[in-house]
């Protein structure tokens, strides 16, 4: 969990990594449906870029469609989701239905003002997804994605990543993601990891001690 520009994507792929468990990012998959023109896509591309929530039938169906993959059966990482209480209320229920649990939730936190200067200075991948900033990680050669594989592949900026739509993703993460903290507060399973100031690398080495606690049963 984490508002918009907390690092989610960013350690959820070093998370990705250190456990071996595939990384679930509902954002990306919108996304995804988004550039294929789905029918799916044609519904939540204004959302998107407005910087609202897509619904949250919509959003738990597809998560749930997700989930039932065989790869996703040794538990994996959730990115951006849940977003909403009755998302998180949906989730446990899918989970139940598994056997398996919500056993960690890691929110990151960063202040409004950190956030609106990280994503105007982000850009990604459009072929691997890597995420760089232009002043804390850039490039090595500039506009251009570092990753070999890509061949020199164009960065860009998401369309989201706007200051107008950033504050509205800020205030929806405020009114409707923000109470998730007292559900899984509630649960004993949440645990707040400061990201403001830090390198990802220093935020993934607290998130890490929190992974190797015996109650994380994903990935073993
Ligand atoms: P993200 O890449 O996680 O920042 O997500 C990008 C956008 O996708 C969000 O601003 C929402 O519009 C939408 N989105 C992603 N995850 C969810 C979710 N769990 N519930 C509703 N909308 C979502």
């Amino acid at each position: 969990m984490g508002g918009p520009g907390a690092g989610k994507g960013t350690q959820s792929a070093k998370i990705e990594r250190a456990l071996g468990i595939p990384h679930v990012s509902t954002g990306e998959i919108f996304r995804q449906h988004i550039e294929q023109q789905t029918d799916v896509g044609r519904e939540i591309k204004h959302l998107l870029d407005d910087g609202h929530l897509a619904p949250d039938e919509l959003t738990v169906r597809v998560v749930r469609e997700r989930l039932a993959d065989a790869d996703c059966q040794q538990g994996c990482l959730l990115d951006g989701f849940p977003r909403s209480v009755a998302q998180a209320k949906a989730l446990d229920e899918i989970v139940e239905l598994q056997g398996g649990r919500v056993d960690l939730v890691i929110n990151l936190e960063v202040s409004d003002d950190e956030v609106v200067s990280r994503l105007t200075s982000r850009r990604v991948c459009p072929v691997c997804g890597a995420i760089y900033n232009l002043e804390y990680n850039p490039p090595s050669v500039d506009g251009q994605c570092d990753n070999p594989a890509c061949e020199g592949a164009r960065l860009i900026q998401r369309d989201d990543d706007r200051e107008d739509v950033i504050r509205e993703r800020i205030r929806v993460y405020h009114r409707k993601t923000e109470p998730l903290l007292q559900f899984y507060g509630a649960k004993g399973v949440l645990k707040t990891v400061r990201g403001e100031g830090k390198t990802p690398d220093a935020v993934f080495a607290k998130i890490e001690s929190y992974l190797a606690s015996p109650d994380v049963a994903c990935g073993t």
